[in-house]
């Protein structure tokens, strides 16, 4: 098996379509910069992503981008947003920001609400929610985007009961290369579809051993999963 854990950060290039994980740490954060041709996009956005951006990136650069995708809504996914939301505003980004999203993530719609209520019309730009729903390939900038559902739980507030939470797997696909990135998922055939064939997995691998959990995927189990592409990462692996 492929040993990639604590190894940020990762990165796979293949001519001008390229993606580098910054981290993706269980409970922590995970940042992740895709990029296609001149264009970038960002996916799950955690604590950290725009300090990371900003040693990546030019402010220019950084402006442009258009397109944040989100997996779900836990905060070591989300938790970068407000910070590049502001920033963004500070630095006066002209186009419009697309947020995707699985319909229903609350904390995603909870925080744009919130920088709205608060900045109101000192936003120099258009933030454009978009929730998915469904498993329609669509297009973003140079990239086509095709969502998956995935399976993952979340515990209740009180006691060991889990309830699931809306959440999104993507296949990103530039000039015939493809990368696939599973978020945060129980094992689930939806994954092991779109991960089949991929140039690049990205596979989450949180459960601390291989013990059956409908919370996350055990190694063994996301090493299967991702040997089904042709490469794969394995990501959020607890310490
Ligand atoms: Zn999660």
């Amino acid at each position: 098996m492929e040993n990639l854990i604590d190894n940020y950060p990762l990165v796979w290039k293949k001519k001008n379509f390229s993606i580098k994980i910054f981290c993706s740490i269980p409970n922590i954060a995970t940042g992740i910069l895709l990029s296609a041709s001149n264009k970038y996009f960002l996916v799950d956005p955690g604590d950290g992503m725009l300090r990371d951006l900003d040693i990546e990136l030019s402010q220019k650069k950084i402006k442009s981008i258009n397109n944040i995708f989100i997996t779900h809504g836990h905060h070591d996914h989300v938790g970068g947003v407000w910070s590049l939301l502001t920033y963004l505003k500070v630095v006066r980004k002209k186009s419009a920001l697309n947020i995707h999203y699985p319909t229903g993530c609350v904390e995603i719609e909870s925080i744009i609400k919130a920088f709205c209520s608060v900045y109101d019309l000192t936003i120099p730009y258009k933030i454009n929610l978009k929730p998915i729903s469904t498993n329609k390939k669509f297009v973003a900038d140079t990239m086509s985007v095709i969502p998956f559902e995935v399976i993952h739980h979340e515990h209740k507030m009180s006691g060991t009961k889990t309830q699931r939470v809306p959440a999104l797997g993507y296949k990103f696909i530039y000039e015939g290369k493809s990368i696939c990135y599973g978020g945060d998922t129980a094992y689930c055939d939806s994954l092991a579809e779109m991960a089949k064939d991929s140039d690049l997995a990205i596979i989450e691998a949180g459960n601390k051993n291989e013990k059956e959990s409908e919370m996350h995927m055990s190694q063994l189990q996301a090493a299967a999963v991702g040997n089904l592409a042709k490469k794969y990462f394995l990501v959020h692996v607890p310490k």
